[in-house]
């Protein structure tokens, strides 16, 4: 397909789902959250030859929220290898992403790296590797993106450090199996601040093509993880990267990617392309009701996903 039939099919399905609108629920569980606009509603394209497709409020930043975990993961498993896998598994869990009750039977392993709980080991190993955490990921979410304005939104941060209880508990919880090895406190502040990341559809699309491109960063060329690791990566987001609703953007969608409470997808067509979608508005599974929507008329109007 030329930019141009992506370009139209983008706009008509934005004008599609724009009604919408209204259906679903902006996140509350954090106050800085519940503040953002409902009617949000941006879409970005960004292809591996360099051409981007921005429709309604696609440059405007918002937390990505999860999201950050693709990230942080691409980061430990650069450097650890299959070694993580030793920490964290790669089932999805089928419960909701700050679940309690797996990890008590399975002894402290989360079930993935994109549950709270995994995500929580995965910034521990990162804490142990570099010892900047909150700077090297933002480096590293800056190279991606190929945008140096990139920040943490530190009302955000503050907003989820005084309601991370249950992060915390998590936290503790492994700890008390040794899956934990960084003070906790010190381990809940990096991870969100993480999550208070604010990125725009198009920053986050760029974030993507590395992915989209298996390892590799299109902008300068430079392998960011090996082709294996890129499909690791991909093969998890497919399988676990929607909370307990994996399974339906799997039969929806039928592309790997990642969704955050902050109404933010990314996904992205291997070889081919990355789009994000932001709308705050969720289902009741916690994912963007709009992006959802709009991804699964995506990929039927292209006839392409990964299946
Ligand atoms: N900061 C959120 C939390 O840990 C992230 C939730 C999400 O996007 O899934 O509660």
């Amino acid at each position: 397909m030329t930019i141009e039939n992506y370009r139209k099919v983008i706009e008509r399905i934005y004008s599609e789902v724009l009604p919408y609108q209204g259906t679903g629920k902006v996140a509350d569980y954090i106050p800085a959250l519940a503040e953002v606009d409902p009617g949000r509603f941006g879409i970005a394209v960004e292809t591996l030859e360099g051409d981007t497709i921005a429709q309604g409020d696609a440059e405007i930043c918002f937390s990505i929220q999860s999201i950050s975990k693709v990230f942080t993961f691409a980061m430990v498993l650069r450097h650890m290898g299959e070694d993580i896998f030793k920490s964290v598994g790669r089932e999805p869990s089928g419960n909701p992403f700050n679940s309690l009750i797996q990890l008590e039977h399975e002894k402290g392993i989360p079930r993935n790296p994109f549950i709270n709980a995994g995500a929580l080991v995965v910034t521990d190993r990162l804490m142990e590797l570099y010892p900047r955490p909150k700077e090297a990921i933002l480096d590293f979410v800056r190279e991606v993106c190929g945008n140096d304005d990139i920040y943490y939104d530190r009302r955000v941060a503050q907003s989820e450090l005084m309601h991370a209880d249950r992060n915390r508990a998590l936290a503790y919880f492994m700890k008390s199996f040794g899956n934990i090895r960084n003070d906790v406190e010190a381990l809940v502040d990096v991870y969100c601040h993480q999550c208070s990341i604010a990125m725009s559809c198009v920053d986050l699309a760029r974030a993507f093509r590395f992915l989209a491109n298996r390892g590799v960063n299109p902008a300068d060329n430079e392998r960011l993880l090996t082709e294996s690791q890129a499909k690791r990566l991909g093969a998890l987001m497919a399988t676990c990267g929607f909370y307990d609703e994996s399974g339906d953007f799997a039969f929806r969608v039928g592309l790997p990617g990642k969704s955050g409470v902050g109404g933010g997808i990314v996904a992205y067509l291997p070889g081919k392309l990355s789009i994000a979608v932001w709308s705050p508005e969720l289902d009741p599974h916690g994912n963007s009701l709009m992006g959802i929507e709009t991804l699964e008329r995506f990929t039927t109007d292209i006839a392409s996903s990964i299946f």
